[in-house]
């Protein structure tokens, strides 16, 4: 039995026009190539790369924010917007610490669309990741629910920003990672902590 999203439907029309949403939606999802994009109506990734690309320095560009999941840290992207005072529209991965490395894939295809200029990374005060050591979490997750952290996450670079010893550290570790593997020269990468006591912003340089 097919299952579309509208099973509920009973008249002829109705079943129909299931079948061909179904069809459709089908095309999409397999037809996850390049194009896929270009046949979304009344839009072009190759001129809308062009436009965004054409752009002076500032506009129509976002900026993009790295920050941690913890919702503590809610208020921090507004603080970096109000940090460099722009208003505009701004594109946000939350990951575990705010660490730079979980957000690589989106920083290129962010990148690649935009041409990012000004890439924020905030670290906060009393982020979980400064709770634990590797082998507590390794050793922990072990004992309590047999989870296993493969050999290759164990060596791999991930490991090292899985704890944060250190905020100081840790933020300008991140930005040096940006810089190397996303960075076009010319972008600003800023760093900053966030102290969820006080709710100030605290740049890094
Ligand atoms: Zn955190």
């Amino acid at each position: 039995m097919t299952t579309t999203f509208l099973d509920q439907s009973t008249d002829g029309d109705s079943r129909k026009d299931a079948e061909n949403t179904s069809e459709t939606l089908s095309n999409l999802i397999e037809n996850t190539d390049y194009g896929i994009l270009r046949k979304t109506p009344n839009y072009d990734v190759k001129i809308q790369r062009q436009r965004t690309h054409a752009r002076p320095p500032g506009e129509g560009r976002p900026v993009f924010i790295i920050c941690c999941y913890d919702p503590r840290t809610d208020p921090a992207a507004e603080l970096v917007l109000k940090h460099i005072n722009y208003a505009g529209l701004f594109l946000q991965v939350r990951v575990a610490g705010g660490r730079a490395i979980d957000a690589l894939r989106s920083l290129i295809t962010a990148h690649y669309m935009f041409h990012l200029e000004v890439i924020a990374v905030v670290h906060h005060t009393f982020c979980g990741c400064t709770s634990f050591t590797l082998s507590t979490i390794s050793e922990t997750l072990a004992k309590e629910d047999n989870i296993h952290i493969n050999e290759e996450i164990l060596n791999g670079e991930c490991i090292k920003a899985l704890t944060i010893e250190n905020l100081n550290k840790s933020v300008k570790d991140d930005m040096k990672l940006i810089r190397e593997r996303v960075a076009s020269p010319n972008a600003k990468i800023l760093g900053f902590v966030f102290d969820i006591r006080t709710g100030e912003l605290i740049p890094i340089e």
